[in-house]
């Protein structure tokens, strides 16, 4: 039976149109716009000046802090600009441009598709090989991988879970993965079982995927670390602390880490990112997005160089569709609104949907009926009305951390949910961030 989290969770269309979709190669396009901020953290700095040439795989951004990371030219050419740009978001973030001159690759990168089995790496030169690759979390957080790779004393990693659950809807990056790349996801698997010093991992994938199922189950057969468990398909099944909790029973505590129950957990993408960077030394310089929406004609899956802009995507689809409303970069529940659409790919990018007015439209709000289908449904075991409420009426900061309010994991499950059409995750957000701040502030000063 398909196993899956204890509490909560909602079940959304689907919408996975691009599921029979192979990964194709997206066009490099003339001009590449490569932001230093493409991890959790600190942003990188800029170590190349305009007018220089460079090579694809070349360093072109060194970390600037612990949790920041090394970002490489996608391409290859001169670097036309080194300049604050606006993001997604339209925040101000240092770029790297660079006009595209033919592709030549550094020669140390193995751009051939042989599958290298023998992990001839060290652990430590595992560690190093990540790092210097720029390899981060492909799920969406961003998080170094080396780190994360890395347990701080006192902690000992038990299991390594690859997360293949996919369950936001429309993204089919990881499903297409599984199914043409499933060797590699579990050489990737096996250089993190070694750097972490265990033997045991999971890969988690969501029923709906059949096919990706049956090729990991196949490959499985030569991986004998790792066991492939299927989970009912449930959002948000990939959720670090819902697969953790579906696939082993432990429960990360409050303001705890997947660490704290013997778990790392890191998405497939990221596992096709370290078999990369350590069987063939390519630093990770471009990955997998789902170009999708309804009011797209043809929607595919592209492996696509970072930098790329969306206003590039835009016009490679032939260009923006009448009936489009809406940019999200990422799924329908948890990916970012893009409100500029000159913002470019970064490396954790896993789609590029378009939403039409219909689809984005929220009815007019009501009162609270008092129903608790916002409870029931909430996979963290909250209270969304009462901490909507506490939030709302700027009920001190301790009232909200009583009520838990930092374990909201902004899966938007409530919003979805409210028969009264509440904003109950947006304001939500901000009374989380406010309890977020203090938390914080009093860890500094012990
Ligand atoms: S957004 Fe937060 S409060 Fe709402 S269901 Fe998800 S975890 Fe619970
Ligand atoms: S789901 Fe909406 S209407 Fe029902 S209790 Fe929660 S906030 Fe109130």
């Amino acid at each position: 039976m398909e196993k899956t989290f204890r509490l909560g969770g909602i079940h959304p269309q689907d919408n996975k149109l691009t599921s029979e979709a192979p990964v194709e190669i997206f066009p490099i396009l003339p001009k590449v716009y490569i932001s230093m901020a493409q991890s959790l953290g600190a942003p990188a700095t800029p170590v190349v000046t305009k007018g220089e040439k460079v090579k694809v795989g070349q360093v072109i951004g060194k970390p600037s802090a612990f949790i920041s990371g090394f970002v490489h030219a996608s391409v290859s050419g001169t670097v036309t600009d080194v300049v604050p740009m606006a993001d997604l978001a339209g925040r101000k973030v240092m770029h790297v441009v660079i006009d595209v001159e033919g592709d030549e690759w550094l020669p140390e990168i193995d751009r051939s598709k042989t599958v290298i089995r023998a992990i001839k790496a060290s652990r430590e030169e595992i560690i190093e090989k990540i790092k210097n690759a720029g390899v981060v979390g492909l799920g969406g957080a961003g998080f170094p991988t080396w780190i994360k790779l890395s347990p701080p004393p006192g902690k000992k990693a038990e299991f390594l879970i690859i997360n293949g659950s996919e369950c936001e809807p429309y993204v089919t990056a990881d499903d297409r993965s599984m199914r043409e790349q499933p060797e590699e996801i579990f050489i990737g698997g096996e250089i993190m079982l070694k750097a972490l010093g265990i033997a045991k991992g999971f890969v988690g994938i969501e029923d709906n995927k059949k096919a990706a199922i049956a090729k990991m189950k196949e490959s499985a057969k030569h991986y004998p670390h790792f066991e492939v468990v299927v989970l009912k398909r449930k959002y948000p099944e990939g959720g670090e602390k819902q697969i953790i909790n579906a696939i082993t029973g432990r429960r990360v505590p409050s303001l705890g880490l997947p660490i704290d129950t013997g778990c790392v957990v890191q998405n497939v993408g990221t596992a096709l990112a370290v078999y990369d960077a350590v069987q063939k030394n390519k630093p990770l310089v471009e990955s997998v997005i789902t170009v999708t929406g309804k009011c797209i004609a043809q929607q595919r899956n592209f492996v696509m160089r970072v930098g790329t802009s969306f206003a590039q995507i835009l016009d490679a689809i032939g260009g923006l569709p009448v009936e489009a409303a809406k940019f999200i970069s990422g799924g329908p529940m948890m990916g970012k609104a893009v409100a500029n659409v000159n913002a470019s790919v970064l490396k954790g990018t896993s789609a590029f949907l378009l939403l039409t007015e219909k689809e984005t439209k929220r009815e007019p709000e009501s009162a609270c009926i008092r129903c608790s289908k916002c409870v029931q449904v909430c996979p963290m075991g909250l209270e969304p009305y009462l901490l909507y409420k506490l939030s709302k009426n700027g009920r001190g900061i301790a009232e909200l951390e009583r009520n838990d309010i930092q374990d909201c994991i902004e899966c938007g499950c409530c919003l979805y949910s409210c028969p009264a059409h509440i904003p109950l995750l947006d304001v939500i957000r901000i009374g989380k961030s406010t309890a977020l701040k203090d938390i914080k502030s009093r860890a500094a000063k012990k």
